[in-house]
C-alpha cells in the first residue's frame, strides 16, 4: 500500500533529511515510525502526503506513483490518506460532529449522506453522544479521538498520525493505539510517528527506526 524504493530527500545542497529510504507496508498493516528529532520523520509523513517530494527514488501509495504526480492530482490522493495530528487541529467554535464533517463537506458529499457516515466514524471511536458538544467541553483523549474520527470518516485506506498521544497519559494512548489497531483490522494501513518509545515497546509492532535520514531498523518488506 506504501512503498518506498531508494527515496533521498534533499531540502538543499548540503542538507539530506532522507537517504536511500527503502521500505513497503502492506494493505492492513500497522508500523510505527520512530527516531530522534530530526532524523527525518516528518519528511517521510510529508513524501507520503505529497507535501513534498523525493529529491530521488520512488514513493508509490496503493499502486500509483507519486513522483511526477501532476498538481492539480494531488487533492485526489489526499483523499486516500488520513491524518492525525499531536494538537488535533479541530475548530474549537464548531461542534464534534461539524469538525468529523469537514473533510465530506469539501468533497462535496450529499448532506444525508453526511450525517450517516459522521454517525458512523463517531461510533468507531465510542463518541457518538457527543456529537453535539464542542470540542472545548471535550477531555484531551476525547478530542483526540474526534481527530482520529474526522481522519477516517472518507474511509481512506492509509491513515498517518505524527505523534497522536504526545499530550496523552499512558493509559489514554493505550485506548489510542487500541483504536489504531482496529482499523488496521479492517484494512487500513497505518503509520504512527512517534518518540513514545515505552508505547512503541508495549505494541510489539514493526517499527521503522531513522537515524540521521537512513532507515537502521524495520526496512524491506512487511505483510
Ligand atoms: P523529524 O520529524 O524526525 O524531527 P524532519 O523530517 O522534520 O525530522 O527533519 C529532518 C531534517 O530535515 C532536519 O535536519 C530538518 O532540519 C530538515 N528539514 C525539515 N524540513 C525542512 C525544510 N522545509 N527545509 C529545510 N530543511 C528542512
Ligand atoms: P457505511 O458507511 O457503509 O454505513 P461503516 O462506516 O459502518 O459503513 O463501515 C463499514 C465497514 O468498513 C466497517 O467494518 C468499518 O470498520 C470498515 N472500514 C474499512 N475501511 C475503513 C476505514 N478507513 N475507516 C474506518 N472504517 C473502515
Amino acid at each position: 500500500m506504501i512503498e518506498f524504493r531508494q527515496v533521498t530527500k534533499r531540502y538543499d545542497s548540503d542538507h539530506t533529511a532522507l537517504r536511500q529510504v527503502n521500505f513497503s507496508l502492506a494493505r492492513g498493516e500497522l508500523a510505527f515510525l520512530t527516531g530522534h528529532s530530526g532524523a527525518g520523520k516528518s519528511t517521510l509523513l510529508k513524501l507520503i502526503m505529497v507535501m513534498e517530494r523525493p529529491s530521488a527514488g520512488e514513493v508509490i501509495v496503493g499502486g500509483q506513483m507519486l513522483n511526477k504526480l501532476p498538481k492539480r492530482q494531488i487533492p485526489y490522493i489526499r483523499r486516500h490518506i488520513g491524518v492525525v495530528f499531536q494538537n488535533h487541529q479541530l475548530l474549537f467554535d464548531r461542534t464534534v460532529f461539524d469538525n468529523v464533517a469537514m473533510p465530506l463537506e469539501v468533497m462535496g458529499v450529499p448532506a444525508r449522506d453526511i450525517g450517516r457516515r459522521v454517525r458512523a466514524s463517531l461510533d468507531k471511536v465510542g463518541l457518538l453522544n457527543k456529537e453535539k458538544m464542542s470540542p472545548l467541553q471535550l477531555s484531551g483523549g476525547e478530542q483526540q479521538r474526534v481527530g482520529i474520527a474526522r481522519a477516517v470518516v472518507n474511509k481512506p485506506p492509509v491513515l498517518l498520525a505524527d505523534e497522536p498521544t504526545g499530550n496523552l497519559d499512558p493509559e489514554l494512548s493505550a485506548d489510542i493505539m487500541h483504536l489504531f489497531g482496529q482499523f488496521s483490522q479492517v484494512g487500513v494501513t497505518v503509520l504512527i510517528a512517534s518518540h513514545d518509545i515505552a508505547l512503541i515497546n508495549d505494541m510489539q509492532r514493526r517499527t521503522l527506526t531513522l537515524d540521521h535520514g537512513q532507515l537502521i531498523a524495520g526496512g524491506g518488506h512487511g505483510g
